[in-house]
Formats: C-alpha cells, structure tokens, sequence
C-alpha cells in the first residue's frame, strides 16, 4: 500500500503550470513545497489514472526535472523508475521544476497542443511522496489565445485561472481543461452542471441542456441524493472519438464531431454521458475495498469491476430508456446486441466474470489478436448480470423493489455510514437481501463459473425470450477476421474451434487464393460453400507462399433478438411495466 502519513500541517504546496511550448506539446511545472521539516522527500509520479485499469508508466514523459533551494541546487536522484529523492536535511523548501510531454489524446492521458491542453492530473503532477493528504494551490498560465480554464477544482480568490485541491486524492480525480472550449451550463435540482465542449462538433446545446437534465434527475432518484455541488462534463470532439473517464466532479467523454448529427449518434452520447455520471456513485463513492484508498505506485486488483463497469453499462441504457429518450425496442435491440457481442466471444467459454476482472491490468488493457478467444468484457457480462438481477429481485418482489434499491442501500451503508469499500461477500449479501434467495449457485454459475447464461428463465418474468435468427441456417464459416481498411485480405483474428483455427491459418497470413481463384478483396471469401466442403487456401506467410487444405465447419454465430412471450400473466406485466418503465 501507498505511505500516506499526514503532512505536517504546516506545509505548502503550489504549482505554476505555464506552456512556454505548447505546439510542441509540452507544459513547464514548477512545484514549490515548503514549511519542510524532514531529511528526506521523495518526489512521486502516479504510473496509473484511477479508473483505467492499466500501468502506465506516466515519468515516461517527464524530462529536465531540477530541485533547488533559496537558489542553490539540490542534486534529485532517481531510486525507483517514478521516485526522485532529494536530500532535504536542516531544508524547509524547495523547488522543483520540470517538463511533461503529452500527446496522447485519449480521455485518460494529457494532450497539449497549440490549440488547447487537457491536463490528466496522474501524468502531469508529481508529488511529495508521504502528502497525499496535503492540500495544493495551482496556477495555471495559459499559452496565448487560450482564454478559460474548465475543471471541478475550487476556484481561488474567483480566480479561473487559480485552483485549490484539498488533497492529491481529489488533484488526480480532477482532470482540467485549459484553451477555448464553448462553455455553457445547466442546473439539476441545485446543482451546477457545466458542459465544456473541446474542438467543433455537430451538437445542439439545446437539445443537451434539456435532455441530459433528465438522465441526471433519473440517476439521482436512483441513490437519493446528489452529493456534488457542481459538476463539470469535459467532452472532447474528434473526427473519431469516443470513450469516457468518471472522476468525483466530473468526467472526460470522447465523442465524433459529426455523430450527434445522426439519432443513433447522439443517443449514444447520451448513453455515454449515463455511463459516466453514474460512475459519481457506483465506483467513485460506492466502491469496491481494493478501489480506495489507491496505491499509485502499483496495480490495485479487485474482482469486481463487474459490480463497478458492468452495473454501469446497464444502467446507461435503462437509464435513457427511463427518460423516454429511448423506445422499448430501442432498449431491447441495444440489450439483444449486448448479449450477441458475449454468446459470439469464445472466451466467454474460458474466462469467468470475477478474472476478467482481476486481470484487467494484463488482458483486458492489454488486447491483442487472441483476446477474443482467451477473454471477455466485464463491461458486456457484468450489464448482462445486472439484468438477471434485476429481473430477480422486480419478480421475487413482485415490482415493488428492483436493483436500484441494491445500489442505493449499498451507497448509504458503506460509502455514507461505514465510509469505505464494500467487500465481495457484503455486495452479494445486499443483492440477497433484494432478491430474498441465496445466490451462491448464481455466484457459482455466472461469476466464478462459466455456465452459460440461461437468458429465458429471467427474461420470462417479464413475458420475453430470445430467439436466435441463425438457428437454421447451415452456413459455412473459416473463422477468421481481416484487418479492415486496406486492400489485401490480410488475417487480424482466428477464432478458437474455428475451420481456420483446426486447420491451421494463423493471424497476419495474407489469404491470396481459394482453390485456385484469387480472393475478392472484401465480403465473404467462401460464397456457395457449404459446412464439410474442403477448400485450398493460397496464403502468404512470411514473405513465402503456401497452400492449406481446409475443412470448412458451420458458422457457429448467433443472432438474438427478442420476441414476447404469449398469454401474459398479471405477475409478467407487472414485472415488464416496472423493468421498462412502461405506463
Ligand atoms: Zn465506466
């Protein structure tokens, strides 16, 4: 764990960010800390950012860092890839500066150029080691043109461009946002909301500031209570974009310049912007024990980003079903893609929930071209696992609870009352509390286990089930993916069990030929062949031809989407009103 004894109360810290060179995507920070009263401060650089589940060894980016004293310099020596020591004995202050690089842009890493710097406050702020519990001043000196500042951080004095953190906690939660971004805002049951939109896009600011109001009203009836007093959305347009970073107060969303133009785009952007203001709850103050306080030096394991990301997906989709802003259909297309995107995964078939996400740190963050056959999204199966939850706890409760009440007992015992993580065994506990039955078999089956899903017996509560569209075909299937984009039919993935995975194709072959005839560079390579026919793939592997006699196997995929059950009963409609929000 992180050393986090209390500073001396004494001690300033203050940081001056200026941009001497921003078009080359630096920013200078000079740190000063004085009222010292130690021989020896270890300077530290968070390698990861809350909230995204992989080292990233941040001091990458870092050069030219320099210490001094009343003007005398103070030798900083390396001891640790992220730790600068320096010899502070009979010393009360010191100076320190150096420079960032930061050209990621990503909604987790910093990214300066002339046009604006969007500061992620793990990889540009270094700090004194055994002060995480110590307040700072920052100053922020904008390059020229750039005229406001947006970020949750306290205003000083009014001044936009200085900012007070009561601790790092809070400093490394707080992204900020320095250059021109159109700024505007709304205000949701007495809180402050702020939209700062970075680099043009196709929004419509009045159709945002009446239809996020409504996601937000929704998501507070949830846990019962808002407890920030402003909140600012820092939403970064690209020509392609996308993902987002919860933080306490705020939150950093991609999202595609032209993709509110579009329905299907800007719901979307609203189920994103669900996602991550759900996040101010369920993770951010409702957490898991391993999520808090954080060690910055080390990955932090927790099994369940489940309870954490999963929970979250599926309530940004039944949160915009809750605002009318999506139909039924809508919402049961969206959950019927979700559950394709898991039944289509052959690692569903290897990993289970509770290691994806333990393993986040080195799989899911880490991807590469047999993912798909080794892993799955705790994101995709933790939402599908809320659903079945859901459904539960509204039948068992004949539609007088649901898992809102889970979620927003949970936020009142451990985040408000007990003031820490929930444990494993306490989240299942609450879940049984709802659903008034033992889960351990559940537990077994969908968490631990990897039991296939038994989709019709929750969704038949609510008078649905699935059906697969493909059941009846015979189709055949290689199994392989190609790199999209360019001209060549080059192999991007195999699928574990596939023909292509039995008969040896391998990732990166180019595939020239199939029985003699050149390959069309797009579409289906195997048009009229049927399951058991035996092709001869012409490929290119490492600069050298071959030929692989391959078995072709049926395609195995699925296609559901749901269809009502017939003869409901009153128990069904009730469950179905009360899931859907129907009248
Ligand atoms: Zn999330």
């Amino acid at each position: 764990m992180a050393t986090n004894i209390s500073a001396a109360d004494n001690t300033q810290i203050t940081y001056t960010i200026s941009f001497s060179e921003a078009q080359a995507h630096y920013a200078d920070v000079e740190m000063k800390v004085s009222g010292l009263k130690q021989d020896i401060l270890e300077l530290k650089m968070p390698v990861w950012t809350p909230g995204s589940y992989l080292i990233r060894e941040f001091e990458k980016n870092i050069e030219s860092l320099s210490a001094s004293t009343g003007g005398k310099v103070l030798a900083a020596k390396k001891n640790r890839k992220n730790i600068w020591q320096l010899n502070t004995a009979g010393i009360t202050s010191v100076n320190v500066k150096y420079r960032v690089y930061a050209f990621e842009a990503s909604v987790r890493t910093s990214f300066i150029d002339a046009s604006h710097a969007f500061l992620s406050s793990p990889d540009i702020f270094i700090y004194p080691g055994n002060m995480l519990h110590a307040s700072s001043t920052i100053h922020i000196k904008p390059y020229k043109g750039w005229a406001s500042v947006s970020t949750s951080l306290e205003k000083v004095n009014g001044d936009p461009f200085t900012r007070y953190s009561p601790d790092f906690d809070i400093l490394f939660d707080s992204p900020i946002e320095v250059g021109n971004q159109d700024v505007f805002g709304f205000d949701v049951g007495g809180v402050k909301y702020e939209m700062a939109m970075v680099g043009d896009g196709k929004y419509d600011k009045d159709r945002l500031t009446k239809d996020l109001p409504k996601i937000i009203e929704q998501e507070v009836a949830i846990f019962g209570e808002n407890p920030n007093k402003h909140y600012t959305f820092i939403v970064h347009n690209a020509f392609k974009g996308g993902g987002g970073l919860e933080h306490l107060s705020s939150t950093t969303l991609g999202a595609s310049r032209e993709a509110y133009a579009t329905e299907v785009g800007y719901q979307n952007f609203l189920s994103l912007a669900a996602h991550e203001h759900f996040h101010l709850w369920n993770v951010k103050r409702l957490r898991p024990i391993a999520l808090g306080p954080f060690d910055y030096d080390n990955e932090n394991y927790t099994t369940n980003l489940w309870i954490a990301e999963g929970f979250t997906a599926y309530y940004q989709d039944i949160i915009v079903r809750r605002t009318q802003l999506y139909s039924p259909e809508n919402y049961l297309a969206i959950l019927a893609e979700d559950i394709n995107q898991l039944e289509n995964t052959a690692g569903a078939r290897v990993q289970t929930l509770a290691e994806a996400s333990y393993d986040a740190w080195i799989k899911a963050y880490r991807p590469n071209e047999n993912s798909g056959n080794t892993s799955i999204s705790y994101y995709t199966k933790g939402s599908i696992i809320a659903l079945l939850l859901d459904l539960e706890i509204i039948n068992d409760s004949k539609g007088t609870s649901s898992l809102d009440d889970v979620m927003r007992y949970m936020y009142n015992e451990y985040y408000k009352t007990q003031k820490r993580g929930y444990t494993d065994t306490e989240f299942k506990q609450a879940l049984e509390k709802f659903a008034g039955k033992n889960l351990d078999e559940f537990y077994a089956r969908y968490i631990n286990g990897l039991t296939p899903v038994a989709y019709n017996s929750y969704l038949a509560y609510a008078g649905y089930k699935l059906v697969n569209a493909l059941a009846d075909d015979n189709e055949a299937a290689l199994g392989i993916t190609q790199i999209p984009l360019i001209p060549r039919v080059i192999v991007a993935t195999v699928q574990r069990g596939s023909a292509a995975w039995i008969d040896g194709i391998n990732v990166n072959d180019e595939i020239i030929t199939i029985d003699g005839e050149p390959v069309p560079e797009k579409g289906n390579l195997i048009t009229g062949k049927k399951p058991g026919n035996k092709i001869e793939v012409g490929l290119i592997r490492d600069g050298l031809p071959m030929l692989l006699k391959v078995t072709l196997l049926k395609n195995t995929r699925v296609k559901y989407s749901f269809e009502e059950l017939p003869n409901l009963t009153p128990q069904q409609f009730t469950v179905r009103r009360k899931w859907l929000t129907l009248k």
